[in-house]
């Protein structure tokens, strides 16, 4: 029998792997734990919901800043089962009926192994009885696995109006990056044969399919941009998809250190996401988790979008060698525009990707 996309995704959970990459990733985690330990008005005897609890590292946060009680929910078999050892053996486990009842528990944190969609099957919660929903459900892109439309159904079900919710916003950013930004200069001189043939085969085939990988801050040659900014307190799942138009230009810096005549190559935009824990319910210390090329990197490093021919851009006319590439007499573009469209293919947990650009 063919195995689902949620039977795919859950089980690709179940691997222990993928949880020492999140929990090694120093900046997704000490965006979370600053997030959790240090606003103690938010988490002091807060009933709090992880949503997709992994390892329950987040729910452990939560227990350790106070909360009253944490419902961590995971749909993995094996990681609800690994989450609730792991709560046992650290005297956080709480064992009885969530509704009362007269279990004698130790800790706050419930495990709930299920899809948090199907939680009321499972445990009596009343709706609207959360005070704080965490949960770490970011993608490549941000908006790969689709994890978030789960996030949200748990908000509008569980969370109490003006409740809290870790983190609360989202932004998305673009950036324009040059040859080195790509795989040509790698095989451009390899001990001194020309393999370039590599190089653009591999480019061609980025125009197809993005490519995840980290783009150094060097590599990148224009100005960054915001695409979108989603609030997690109130956007709905079908607002998620989205078309965004922006402008790109050379980084002042770069038309500074270049003589002003030369033209850049533009090969692609690099997109990356922040998201940020802001002072609305982390009143004591707001903090923003940042996935940018600009900052140290993170698990999820960038997601990089290569253009179909690279564009020049430039302040003048280019020189004849570069003219006789683009195979054309126009001047550089001053700017490149853009039209990108981010939607969810959600049967996949994937997203689509098209860009349309042209230099202006
Ligand atoms: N909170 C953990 C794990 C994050 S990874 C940490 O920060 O380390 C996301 C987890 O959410 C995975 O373990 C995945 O199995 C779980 N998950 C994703 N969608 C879910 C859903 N709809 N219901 C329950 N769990 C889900």
């Amino acid at each position: 029998k063919k195995k689902t996309v949620n039977e795919n995704y859950f089980g690709a959970y179940g691997s222990f792997e993928i949880h020492k990459e999140m929990i090694s990733d120093k900046v997704r985690m000490d965006a979370y734990r600053g997030a959790i330990l240090n606003n103690p008005s938010l988490m002091n005897c807060a009933t709090v919901m992880d949503v997709g609890c992994g390892t329950g590292i987040l729910s452990l946060f939560a227990a350790q800043a106070g909360a009253s009680k944490v419902i961590a929910v995971e749909a993995s078999e094996k990681m609800a089962a690994v989450a609730t050892k792991i709560a046992k053996d650290n005297g956080l486990l709480w064992d009885g009926n969530p509704n009362g009842g007269s279990g004698k528990s130790t800790g706050v944190v419930k495990i709930v192994q299920c899809m948090v969609e199907d939680l009321e099957k499972h445990i009596n919660i009343p709706p609207q009885s959360v005070d704080v929903l965490v949960s770490e459900w970011m993608g490549y892109c941000l908006l790969y696995e689709t994890m978030l439309n789960s996030v949200l159904f748990a908000r509008d079900r569980w969370l109490k109006p003006g409740g809290a919710i870790l983190p609360d916003t989202a932004t998305i950013f673009v950036a324009g990056f040059g040859k080195g930004g790509t795989s040509i200069p790698f095989w451009e001189n390899v001990y001194g044969f020309n393999m370039s043939c590599i190089g653009k085969e591999i480019v061609e085939n980025s125009a197809r399919l993005p490519i995840v990988d980290v783009v150094e801050c060097p590599d990148i040659i224009t100005n960054s941009v915001v695409i979108q900014n989603f609030d997690l307190s109130t956007v709905k799942a079908d607002e998620l998809d989205f078309t965004a138009s922006f402008e790109l230009e050379l980084k002042p810096d770069l038309s500074v250190n270049n003589t002003k005549s030369k033209t850049t190559w533009c090969y692609g935009v690099v997109l990356w996401f922040e998201t940020g824990f802001t002072s609305r319910f982390c009143k004591e210390m707001p903090t923003v988790l940042s996935t940018s090329p600009y900052t140290p990197k993170t698990h999820w490093s960038q997601t990089i979008l290569t253009f179909r021919e690279p564009v020049a851009i430039g302040l003048e006319k280019p020189s004849p060698d570069v003219t006789s590439l683009v195979g054309s007499e126009s001047s550089p573009a001053i700017r490149i525009q853009s039209r990108i469209s981010i939607v969810r293919a959600a049967e996949h947990r994937s997203i689509d990707i098209s860009l349309e650009t042209s230099g202006i």
